[in-house]
């Protein structure tokens, strides 16, 4: 006759318990990119990171617009992810006006619980008469997870635009480009250093690109004036986006 003994005992019913523990919930990283005010890392070791690429005609500087944006689309998903009783976590990259290389900002990203990585820049280009809002991913020939990379940036850069039209009607999305042209084709030297982690190789991965801060409609629409505001419209869309798709591996 077979009798439970006290250990075998716990653990059948550690093995009854094990189904309803509650994996980490996934974590959403967001880049505020740039920052500080000299660049960080080297062009040799691929990890260099500009402090600051685009200005505003006001003098607005992107680094900052990076960072206000990232911290108030931090709240947005938790406020979001809280109302839906998702569970997800976010982390951004930076919290002040500091600059890190692709290489910390890789390791911070270096995480088994990380289900996407979002890098938040500002554009510029197209003599000041650009718009849009836009996703950058890797290219397809060095990049395994480009149809998920290319479904993920495309899907942010519609839900980003439709925030900005609602005070910048004319901008569009412009979807999704790729990194080819990029360092004389080797790529966004970000995408590199994350590539180098075997974890963040099959986690979408983009820069989303909120506006062309250049343009001097786009100031007037977006920068300023209750920016504060603006910002949240904006980030609301796209935390609707990134709960809608993380809800089924967060329930
Ligand atoms: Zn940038």
């Amino acid at each position: 006759m077979f009798r439970f003994s006290t250990p075998c005992f716990v653990l059948f019913a550690g093995f009854l318990f094990l189904p309803i523990l509650k994996a980490a919930p996934p974590v959403i990283i967001i880049d505020p990119g740039h920052g500080g005010s000299s660049v960080a890392g080297s062009l040799s070791s691929r990890s260099n990171s500009s402090p600051n690429n685009a200005n505003s005609p006001g003098g607005l500087k992107e680094k900052d617009l990076t960072l206000e944006f990232s911290k108030i689309l931090h709240d947005e998903i938790l406020r979001q992810a809280s109302g839906e009783a998702v569970q997800v976590g976010v982390l951004l990259t930076r919290h002040d006006d500091r600059n890190l290389n692709f290489i910390e900002r890789a390791a911070i990203a270096n995480r088994s619980d990380t289900a996407c990585v979002i890098s938040i820049h500002f554009n510029a280009g197209g003599g000041g008469k650009a718009k849009g809002s836009l996703s950058l991913i890797s290219a397809r020939e060095r990049n395994a997870n480009y149809a998920a990379d290319e479904a993920f940036g495309k899907a942010l850069a519609e839900a980003c635009n439709a925030g900005v039209r609602q005070y910048l009607p004319s901008s569009k999305s412009r979807g999704v480009i790729t990194d080819g042209h990029l360092h004389g084709g080797l790529g966004s030297n970000f995408f590199f250093q994350m590539a180098r982690h075997k974890n963040l190789r099959s986690v979408p991965k983009c820069f989303l690109e909120v506006e062309f801060m250049d343009n001097p409609d786009v100031e007037k629409a977006l920068l300023k004036g209750n920016r504060e505001e603006k910002f949240r419209t904006i980030a609301a869309s796209i935390a609707e986006y990134l709960i809608r798709w993380i809800g089924p591996k967060a329930k």
